[in-house]
């Protein structure tokens, strides 16, 4: 066994546990091929022990006081902080991230745990009052109880963060699966934690969609089940959830436009391009994946955009600080997007740039750019989620609204322009949960982020994001003396 190889137990009960039926898994680092970490390989058996820990754990954590609990997040937020460098080498080894990208998720999980730390002890509601005579009326906002979270593996923890951080401040008790791709940063931050949280509260378990997910979306004793995942894998378990009628919380794929009109600065929004597409190797549900360039500065951004997207680091993140993009996630993903790239050029588009696979020794798809696609073409209607931007040619503020909205996603979209109405109207008009103006990918804490159409629904972040961790229940008193009184 190699010394680094890194070895983590599920986190249940407030107990470091192994698989109930023994299994484990091998993670691999994908910008090398190498094992690095041994994870519990779970079972449906992993999932009944959890739930029954959340369960256990969920009286008494539902009756604390906000102030109480906001505590507990504050507490998270400390030991993420002190433990942050630690955490982004975790992820950048295991997600292929570069490390500087690492390093920056992890001040934002600590800014999450202390927003929703804030916004526990500030739920919102109706004013109580007699809105029928003679009756008092008050809403309360109550916890759903045991939620189930699945995560996906472009940004583990922080995806993680985006989870527990609502369900737990909203006062649920939560049972939380990382992707088997990725399971190191959210295990080792469940060992830091575990000290500082209640038993039971948060309960992490490892495995693959089938054996461990697909038993928290059937387990009868959840009663919320949130994904971050593959639109299919949404579909998936609305289908299975459909059986108890479970709430769901569902943050899918992408296929976000970056609409630039005929007055933007093509080198300002090249620039743009360059961050929005190939962040975190364009592995981001946000990823601006496909240009919509008016006619007449098509040309001009291209020869802007090429150049630079040739000049991205690419390579192996631990070779040092100065690579700016890692492999995607696995093989498979690479033939993937490779696949994309293949049936595209086949198709009769021009990949100006990138496709190539680089060093043999990791997942690598050097970053590309795909001119001359028509509005029907698969890599303009379907996510690739890798390194890859498409760039079509419009002739009408009209047509280039409708191109962006005539996809299945609707999750996020970009305008660049000088013209402050013309962005405003173009705002208006995309149908996504999130328009950038002369800008594409940064979130914050107390904004909602979440999706239209087959991207979704629920909100992740902010307040809405609270909300949906919880139930509204309608208590009505008589105002008239007791019966006998
Ligand atoms: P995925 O759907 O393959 O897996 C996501 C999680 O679901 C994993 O933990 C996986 O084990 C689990 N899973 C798979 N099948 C399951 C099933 N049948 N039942 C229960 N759980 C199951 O997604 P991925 O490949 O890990 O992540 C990439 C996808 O996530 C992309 O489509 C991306 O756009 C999306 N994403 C969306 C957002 C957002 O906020 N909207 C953010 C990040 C990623």
């Amino acid at each position: 066994m190699s010394a680094e190889l890194s070895e983590h137990r599920n986190l249940v009960g407030g107990a470091a546990v192994d698989a109930v039926e023994g299994g484990t898994r091998d993670v691999l680092n994908p910008a090398s091929g190498e094992t690095i970490g041994r994870v519990p390989e779970g079972t449906e058996a992993d999932v009944e022990r959890a739930v029954e820990a959340a369960s256990a754990a969920f009286p008494a954590w539902r009756a604390a006081t906000p102030g109480a609990r906001a505590q507990v997040l504050l507490d998270l937020a400390d030991v993420l902080e002190e433990n942050r460098e630690e955490l982004a080498r975790i992820e950048s080894a295991n997600a292929g991230k570069p490390i500087e990208l690492a390093r920056e998720e992890m001040p934002t999980c600590v800014d999450q745990l202390r927003f929703f730390a804030g916004a526990a002890r500030c739920l919102e509601g109706r004013a109580a009052g007699e809105y029928m005579e003679g009756y008092t009326s008050m809403v309360r906002r109550e916890p759903i109880g045991v939620v189930g979270q699945i995560a996906p593996w472009n940004y583990p923890l922080m995806m993680a963060i985006w989870k527990l951080a609502p369900a737990l401040a909203a006062g649920n008790t939560s049972v939380l699966k990382p992707s088997e791709l990725t399971p190191l940063s959210t295990l080792r931050f469940a060992e830091l934690v575990a000290p500082v949280l209640p038993d039971g509260v948060l309960n992490v378990i490892t495995g693959d969609g089938e054996g461990v997910g697909a038993g928290i979306v059937r387990h009868r004793g959840v009663g919320l089940v949130s994904l971050t995942g593959d639109v299919s894998t949404g579909k998936e378990i609305a289908r299975v959830a459909a059986e108890s009628l479970k709430r769901l919380h569902l943050e899918l794929g992408g296929k976000a436009p970056l609409i630039v009109f005929d007055d933007a600065d093509p080198k300002v929004v090249a620039e743009g391009i360059r961050f929005a597409a190939f962040w975190n190797a364009g592995q981001d549900c946000t990823a601006g994946s496909r240009v919509l360039a008016s006619a007449a500065i098509h040309d001009a951004l291209l020869d802007e955009l090429v150049p630079r997207v040739e000049g991205i680091r690419v390579g192996d993140p631990g070779e040092g600080e100065s690579v700016e993009m890692g492999p995607v996630i696995s093989r498979r993903q690479q033939e993937r997007v490779l696949g994309f790239l293949e049936r595209a050029d086949a198709a009769g588009a021009r990949i100006l740039t990138g496709g190539g696979t680089g060093n043999p020794a990791g997942c690598f798809v050097e970053p590309a750019v795909v001119a001359g696609v028509g509005q029907e073409d698969e890599i303009v209607q379907r996510e690739v989620f890798g390194p890859v931007v498409s760039v079509q040619r419009f002739d009408s503020d009209e047509e280039a609204i409708a191109w962006a909205n005539d996809v299945d996603y609707g999750l996020a979209a970009s305008v660049w322009t000088r013209d402050v109405g013309r962005a405003l109207n173009a705002a208006r008009l995309l149908d996504f949960g999130c328009v950038w103006i002369n800008e594409h990918g940064p979130l914050c804490s107390e904004m909602p982020h979440g999706g239209f159409k087959q991207s979704g629904y629920g909100k992740d972040l902010s307040t809405y994001s609270l909300e949906d961790y919880t139930r509204v229940k309608h208590v009505m008193a008589s105002l008239a003396a007791p019966a006998g009184g």
